[in-house]
């Protein structure tokens, strides 16, 4: 009998071969790559980074999965090339489960938790070289295509390159969601925009105050986070008196926490 999707779960399972290639290429895997995958519901996107010859990992939440997989993919588990494990990837213990080297995510993910995830993965000290995630169009948009910025684009951009690789209509899903995804990579994740933990803390106390009060300048905003020297220090970084949230780059937040 097939298996009942649960919608909580975000269970909209990607059936076309061409987007299931096209996110493996978006993170370049390779044979001996390690991948975490996030969700591998029955294993389409399993199947195809095994083909590459990655290593995966991969972390399902929904414990009816998890016979469904161990059968699809005995072989795989049996050679060590797949270790399927039953857990929330917003808890897992990264380290304790791709090991010290270097990593991949890939995933089709649940968008109920897209912005959770991004922040544990490209936050945490074990972050990926690369991330792929297959979401909801509008928040890769928001995060890669506007002009505008925004807390969510601002806090993805400070760790790595971001590009919008590919729209996926709602149609190569099964059961087809609700709205239109797309493939996001952000490339070269690392910390080295922050000069150490606190100035990372500083940015996002920073960025969210700066959003705070839509109507209110983004000075008048920042005031209680940086105190009486505000106008000394959008003069530093060279942000006018006038300037809204939305328009100021990533390179000027990062300047104005540190
Ligand atoms: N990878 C499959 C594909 O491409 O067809 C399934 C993708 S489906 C959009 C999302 C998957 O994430 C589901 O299998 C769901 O059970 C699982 N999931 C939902 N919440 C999760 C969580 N917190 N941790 C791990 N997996 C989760």
């Amino acid at each position: 009998m097939a298996l009942q999707k649960k919608k909580s779960l975000g269970q909209n399972f990607l059936k076309s071969t061409a987007y299931l290639r096209a996110i493996a290429d978006a993170a370049d895997v390779k044979e001996g790559d390690v991948v975490l995958e996030i969700g591998p519901g029955e294993g389409a996107l399993t199947e195809e980074l095994l083909a590459r010859g990655a290593y995966v990992v991969a972390v399902e939440k929904d414990h009816r999965l998890i016979p469904i997989l161990e059968v699809t993919f005995t072989k795989e588990i049996r050679e060590k090339r797949l270790t399927v494990l039953e857990a929330d990837a917003l808890e897992v213990d990264t380290e304790a489960v791709v090991g010290k080297k270097p990593y991949k995510l890939v995933a089709n993910i649940p968008y109920y938790i897209t912005g959770a995830l991004l922040k544990k993965f490209l936050s945490e000290e074990r972050q990926p070289q690369t991330l792929v995630f297959l979401m909801q169009k509008e928040v890769a948009e928001r995060i890669a295509r506007e002009k505008k910025e925004s807390i969510l684009s601002l806090s993805v951009k400070a760790y790595g390159d971001v590009k919008y690789v590919k729209t996926v209509p709602r149609g190569a899903f099964a059961p087809a969601p609700n709205v239109d995804s797309a493939i996001l990579l952000v490339a070269n994740v690392s910390k080295k925009n922050f000069k150490n933990a606190a100035h990372e803390e500083k940015f996002f106390e920073v960025v969210k105050a700066g959003f705070g009060q839509k109507r209110k300048l983004l000075k008048r905003n920042l005031e209680p986070v940086l105190g009486k020297d505000v106008a000394e220090r959008f003069r530093d970084v060279d942000i006018s008196d006038t300037a809204r949230a939305e328009d100021v780059p990533l390179e000027k937040w990062l300047g104005l926490a540190g």
